[in-house]
Formats: C-alpha cells, sequence, structure tokens
C-alpha cells in the first residue's frame, strides 16, 4: 500500500525524532479526543512512509517545514519512557505528577504540565512509532514551496485545507494520498539540490528507538467493549467505531475476527485508505476514503460516513453532495494515469436505521474536463450496514441494511 502520513513536531522535539527515530503525537486528556488521535495514528503500519512538518515557533520559514523521509518499523504504540538526546528530550510522563496527557504552552512559550504546572524541558508525546531512515533530505520544505509555488504540479489537497484554517484543525499525524508523498519527495529533492531553506541540523543514530515497555493498541481496542451501552449496543463516542475500523483496515492480512472486507471489496484493490479527509474550504470531509486500484490504474473511491446510532437520510444522501469534489481530489493529481470512469460509493455505517427511513438511490455522474480528456465520475448505488458488537468475542461485526 503506498501510505504515507505526516507528523507535526516543532523545535522542541525536532532533535529526538530524527536523532532517536521516532515520531510521537500527545495523547488527549479526553476519552473522546484520545479515540480521535488514536484513529488518526492507526494509518501508520510498518511500511508507512513518514514526514515531519516543523510548526513554528519563533523560526523563520527557512528552518521549518517539511522533512524527511522516513519509514515506520513498528504499529503505534504507548510508551512512558523518556527519550533524551544531547540538546533535547520527549517524555513518556510528567516527571513530576506522573500523567500522561499533553503538555500546553504557557504566555511566555515555556511548556509546562497541564496537570501541575510544573515546567518541562520538552513535550509529552507517549504514543510512538518507531522509524527507519528511507531517504533523508538535507534540507526543509518550507509552507511556499510546498503549497503555493506552481511550478511543481499538483497540490497537497488534503493538508492545504489544514493550512488555510489553522490550529484547530491541526493534527498530531494526518494520513496523506500516495501523489502527496510523490510531491513532498518532488520538493525535498529540488530544495536538496537548489540549496533552498536551511539544512537540518540533526543526523539519525544507528538504532532506532524500542520500548522496553510497550502498550499495544490492542488494549486500546478491548477499551471500546467494556464501554458499550448496555440498551443500546452502541459505540460510547464515534471517533471509537472511527478507531476500530481504521485500526482493522491496515491489518486485514493479520488474523483478525472482523469482516470488514464485505464492506470494503475486494480488499486485494485496496490501494490507500485515510479517515477525517478533507476536500472543503468550509470543512467538508469524509470520515473514511477507502482508494481501489485495478493493477496500475484508480478506478474507485469508497467515501464512507460513520455514525454511532440511528442514519437518516440526510447521512446517505450526503455522499452525492461530494461527488464532484471527492472525484477531483483523488483524480486530479494522477491523471492522465487514470481511466475513463471513475465511480465512487458511498457507504454509511451505523447502529439502524432511522424509523420511517427511505431512500431512493439514484445513479449520478459528473464530468470532470482535463486537458486532455474528459473523467466522467459516476455514483455507485449507497450502501448501509449496522455495526454489531460482539463482546464475547471483543469484536465488531457488520451487516448490510439498505
Ligand atoms: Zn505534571
Amino acid at each position: 500500500m503506498g501510505k504515507a502520513v505526516v507528523f507535526v513536531i516543532d523545535r522542541f522535539s525536532e532533535p529526538v525524532h530524527i536523532q532517536r527515530l521516532v515520531a510521537g503525537v500527545k495523547r488527549p486528556k479526553s476519552i473522546k479526543m484520545l479515540y480521535s488521535l488514536l484513529a488518526d495514528l492507526s494509518n501508520v503500519i510498518p511500511g508507512t512512509s513518514v514526514f515531519f512538518y516543523k510548526r513554528r515557533i519563533n523560526e523563520p520559514q527557512s528552518e521549518r517545514g517539511f522533512v524527511g523521509e522516513f519509514v515506520a518499523i513498528s504499529d503505534p504504540y504507548e510508551c512512558v519512557e523518556d527519550i533524551f538526546t544531547d540538546t533535547g528530550i520527549i517524555y513518556g510522563k510528567c516527571p513530576y505528577c506522573g500523567v500522561l496527557y499533553a503538555d500546553k504552552f504557557d504566555d511566555q512559550k515555556n511548556i509546562v504540565c497541564d496537570n501541575c504546572r510544573e515546567p518541562l524541558r520538552g513535550h509529552l508525546l507517549p504514543l510512538r512509532v518507531s522509524l527507519n531512515v528511507k531517504r533523508l533530505y538535507e534540507r526543509y520544505l518550507d509552507d511556499n514551496h510546498a503549497y503555493i509555488d506552481i511550478t511543481d504540479k499538483g497540490r497537497l489537497n488534503t493538508l492545504i485545507f489544514r493550512k488555510i484554517y489553522g490550529p484547530g484543525r491541526e493534527r498530531g499525524v494526518a494520513p496523506i494520498l500516495p501523489e502527496e508523498a510523490e510531491k513532498i519527495r518532488r520538493l525535498l529533492q529540488r530544495m536538496e539540490s537548489s540549496r533552498a531553506n536551511d539544512k537540518i541540523k540533526y543526523i539519525p543514530q544507528q538504532k532506532p528507538f524500542t520500548c522496553s515497555n510497550r502498550t499495544e493498541f490492542q488494549v486500546f481496542i478491548e477499551q471500546i467493549f467494556s464501554n458499550i451501552n448496555k440498551k443500546s449496543g452502541e459505540v460510547l463516542y464515534e471517533f471509537m467505531l472511527e478507531f476500530y475500523i481504521t485500526y482493522h483496515l491496515g491489518r486485514l492480512h493479520r488474523d483478525l475476527k472482523t469482516n470488514l472486507d464485505d464492506i470494503f471489496r475486494p480488499i486485494s484493490d485496496i490501494e490507500w485508505f485515510g479517515n477525517q479527509i478533507l476536500f472543503g474550504i468550509g470543512g467538508d470531509k469524509s470520515d473514511l476514503l477507502i482508494l481501489y486500484k485495478d493493477g496500475k490504474r484508480r478506478y474507485r473511491a469508497d467515501v464512507v460516513e460513520l455514525k454511532k446510532g440511528a442514519i437518516s437520510e440526510e447521512d446517505v444522501g450526503q455522499a452525492y453532495k461530494y461527488l464532484y469534489w471527492i472525484g477531483q481530489l483523488v483524480t486530479s493529481n494522477i491523471y492522465p494515469n487514470i481511466g475513463d470512469v471513475f465511480r465512487i460509493r458511498p457507504i454509511v455505517v451505523g447502529k439502524q436505521l432511522k424509523r420511517g427511513f427511505s431512500f431512493h438511490p439514484k445513479v449520478m455522474n459528473v464530468d470532470i474536463p482535463y486537458p486532455r480528456k474528459n473523467i466522467r465520475v459516476i455514483s455507485d448505488p449507497p450502501e448501509v450496514w449496522s455495526y454489531v458488537v460482539d463482546k464475547s468475542e471483543n469484536t465488531i461485526y457488520f451487516e448490510r441494511i439498505f
């Protein structure tokens, strides 16, 4: 799979990430947001390409931006060990009060523990992935070259909307499309050969960081099942369902008790998947996006809407509204290496149909006029699936209900 992700870092954590070959994100305080982040992290499977994005604290543009490229050599895990280098530290837990959750900046931009308020020398990043170097480009790729420069083809579609919307939209880790990863690679190469921007100061050590006592994500999976609503059989938060599906999508080849491959079929054609994919200025997004490839050409996208409870007609109709934009999102950067017809399949996963649910599926199509040919984007009939929790097996399985 051509999976790639971007981890956000800053100058406090940068030396540790690069020297000790480890990516990491903060652990949100709320359970709901923790599961949102676990879903994001589940995009990382061994072999996934990893880029860092060094966000601004107070450095000039030439000293920040994208850094790459690394490759994940582990599943994501939780680890409370601190990681040191000569120039930096990443904490696993607060050295004063022992909490794992996110630190914050005080008014003077110093890092402090959000619980005991003691000053810290680095960030608390207990959710981690071990890395190897794939090819370390010498220099940073700044925002202007990445987002504005039109002399390189394509656009970082799924990231630019987060850029426009700023801090609230930022994620500690975000999946990117294979063609976006390609663009970042091309531009990193260009920064290196043109000697634009500053050199990255840190050199990876020989051996990647490994945690001696790590907590596997299976533990978080199990916690989903101890939080099921007894009456309704619903998960506590929608993000728990998102985490469950994202985690398993990347690991379907392992010996898992789930029938996700009934929904996302044929699994052998899955080229890529990602959660929370933004494709519009207004924050329009797809909870899950799955791309399929037949040998060389991408031919279909599943656009998935997740609901923890009842599913309405609007939930099913929503996917149609986005046909044109999703169609462009997943074809424009790989054109012309794509067939004349591209299909989009709307899928809703929830608990049950709303009382009185009635929906009349229609086939819709739009033409996207590219310079050398039009690509026709056609919607498949929508599918609605119910998730069923099996507490005896700690499994969720899926049944088609529409
Ligand atoms: Zn503390």
